[in-house]
């Protein structure tokens, strides 16, 4: 079962350190060709963890019902 939230990262902002990625126990968060931070919403199980490291503060958590991305 799909867990209620997920992490969005904000690639607008991301500064590509890899923190999140390294954080990530479900390797679900992944510096796309070491530009910007993408979130695998299906293996992402919302622990927060990436939004922790993340020194940009690029990553928020979201509801799953909340919004246009909840699948
Ligand atoms: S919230 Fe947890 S599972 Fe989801 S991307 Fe961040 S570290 Fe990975
Ligand atoms: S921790 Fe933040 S700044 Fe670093 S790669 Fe991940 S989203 Fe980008």
């Amino acid at each position: 079962m799909a867990s209620k939230r997920f992490a969005k990262a904000d690639r607008r902002r991301c500064v590509s350190c890899g923190a999140c990625e390294n954080e990530c126990p479900k390797d679900a968060v992944k510096v796309w060709r070491g530009c910007y931070a993408v979130v695998n919403e299906a293996r992402c199980v919302g622990c927060g963890k990436c939004e922790k490291v993340c020194p940009a503060g690029c990553i928020e958590m979201r509801l799953r019902e909340d919004g246009e991305n909840a699948k």
